[in-house]
């Protein structure tokens, strides 16, 4: 269809694209696919980088910290010029919610793959979304709408009840966010929320909302061509968070009716329509018990957990990108968009499940992929690659997709068994246990969800050491029924937990027996 769509019309000649990783080689793909030449920036670290070595054409920025290499628009728009560029795609993180960026690409005349700086600022920053979710009536989760002083935010806290949540105006990635239970805590939050805003982001204005308890995390995915076709791709449940931060996404979302997706689609419509938006966006919901949602924030660019939308439309979203960005239109309504199958995705970081999911990255000695029926993987890594230390550890998203949850599920419990890769630790254990958990495939899930099941697990696993050590000491007072009830409830978690390892582990040791077959065969 796509091809069909842009073929007489115009297309960009060669993409810059201001970003790396897997989402940079995601969108060369999209590029190759499209026969547009693809320009790639690296860092002094990223030199021998995946992305660097499948684009076109490479260009060194700076060194690695990315204040001096990929947050600098000076330098991407040198390379632009040099490279003679006619499109730039920021990919997500870094540059791509800034409007900077799209004011320089514009006087430099390099079509920006996104949306106006205007969009942008009227929706990008939280407090302007919110105050423009107000006026198109979406509802809003309680709070201040504009940048707080600290003494009105407490008072507005005492009113509302606590908890309450300080949020930085220029948030993201949950930096600058803090949780307050109680007034005590209120001064002391407030001035860590601020500096650490000021640290992220050079802002530190902060704004306050009501914390929600046990909320879900929706959003729906929205495209916007410039002649004023607005369509919502549906939603994708996001709830499976770690410090409320993504690690876990699916569409559809288990919860969701077609009435609701309606109702959502509807608002995350109004709300691009009024902030003038053009290309692909997110705008996040939380949905409570009672299924009533509220407008959270809106992301101006692609989303990291795109590829679950587009297993189950059927589109490419980047490639549509491009086609927006070209002045075509968009060639289908949204109501004719219903989500066919299930797709799920995780995370695969380079963390150490062993020590708190530490950031472990590292040389990646070996590695094996899974593929097979319904199973994506997005990634920007190789063997023989050293995952840098200096940002994200995102080494891969692995995406499966199925005819149902429950094949999805399984495919993905699959994937997960025949992925291996030494020389670095991977949070893959961490999925293993989650697609075991009954709560999770009932699809009975909260933001909270997977830090509260953390904790019980820590706690299960602190409580048998403790039992085990009272079991070997004669004079124990294991007596007291309450706690061995306790000690009892705990073993059962511990169980499964240590089942999901085993597995882990009988893998791993699959994985080793596989290297010291290769090992062998080697001269
Ligand atoms: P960031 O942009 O910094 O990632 P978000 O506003 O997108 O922050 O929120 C990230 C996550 O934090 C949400 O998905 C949700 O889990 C949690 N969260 C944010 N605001 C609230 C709230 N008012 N009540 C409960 N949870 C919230």
């Amino acid at each position: 269809m796509l091809h069909f769509f842009f073929a007489p019309l115009f297309m960009f000649k060669k993409i810059l694209i201001a970003n790396r990783g897997e989402i940079a080689v995601r969108i060369l793909r999209a590029c190759r696919e499209l026969g547009i030449q693809s320009v790639a920036v690296f860092s002094e670290v990223d030199r021998k980088s995946l992305h660097v070595r499948l684009a076109d054409e490479a260009y060194a920025i700076g060194p690695a910290p990315s204040r001096e290499s990929y947050l600098r628009i000076d330098k991407l728009m040198d390379v632009a010029r040099l490279a003679g560029c006619d499109a730039l795609h920021p990919g997500y993180g870094f540059l791509a919610e800034n409007p900077a960026l799209a004011r320089a690409c514009r006087e430099a005349r390099v079509t920006f793959i996104g949306p106006p700086a205007e969009a942008m600022e009227a929706l990008g920053s939280k407090t302007s979304g919110r105050q423009l979710a107000r006026r198109v009536e979406v509802p809003t989760v309680p709070g201040t709408n504009n940048p707080t002083e600290k003494s009105e935010a407490r008072v507005l806290a005492q009113s509302m009840g606590y908890p309450a949540l300080l949020k930085a105006v220029a948030g993201g990635g949950g930096k600058g966010m803090r949780l307050v239970y109680s007034d005590a805590e209120f001064e002391s939050a407030f001035r860590d929320a601020a500096s650490e805003a000021m640290n992220a982001f050079g802002d530190e204005r902060l704004y306050l909302e009501k914390y929600l308890e046990r909320p879900r995390h929706i959003e729906i995915q929205v495209l916007a061509d410039a002649h004023g076709r607005v369509v919502s791709l549906g939603e994708r449940e996001c709830s499976i968070q770690r410090r409320h931060q993504k690690v876990l996404e699916e569409a559809p979302s288990p919860v969701v009716t077609p009435e609701l997706r309606r109702k959502m689609s509807e608002a995350a419509v109004r709300l691009a329509r009024a902030g003038g938006y053009v290309n692909a966006g997110t705008m996040e919901f939380l949905v409570d018990q009672n299924l009533n949602f509220y407008f959270l924030e809106a992301n101006t660019r692609l989303q990291v957990e795109h590829p679950v939308t587009e297993q189950v439309t059927g589109l490419d979203l980047v490639k549509l990108q491009i086609a927006i960005a070209a002045g075509h239109r968009l060639p289908f309504a949204w109501e004719s968009i219903t989500p066919r199958g299930h797709a799920m995705e995780v995370r695969l970081y380079a963390e150490d499940p062993e020590n708190n999911l530490f950031p472990s990255p590292g040389k990646i000695l070996s590695r094996h992929t899974p593929t097979g029926p319904g199973i994506r993987m997005d990634e920007g890594v190789y063997e023989g690659w050293t995952v840098p230390t200096d940002y994200d550890p995102l080494l891969s998203k692995l995406v499966a997709w199925g005819n149902s949850r429950e094949e999805t599920i399984a495919r993905l419990r699959r994937a997960l068994d025949e992925y291996s890769i030494t020389g670095i630790r991977t949070n893959a254990s961490l999925f293993r246990r989650i697609l075991e958990e009954p709560e999770f495939l009932r699809g009975e899930i909260h933001t909270r969800w997977l830090d509260e099941f953390l904790r019980r697990s820590r706690a299960a696993a602190a409580l048998l050491t403790s039992d085990q050590n009272n079991e070997s000491d004669s004079n124990g007072s294991r007596e007291v029924s309450a706690i061995a009830a306790a000690v009892w409830q705990a073993k059962q978690i511990a169980t499964q937990a240590s089942t999901a390892s085993s597995a882990s582990e009988t893998s791993s040791r699959w994985k080793m027996e596989g290297r010291r077959e290769l090992l062998d065969r080697m001269p």
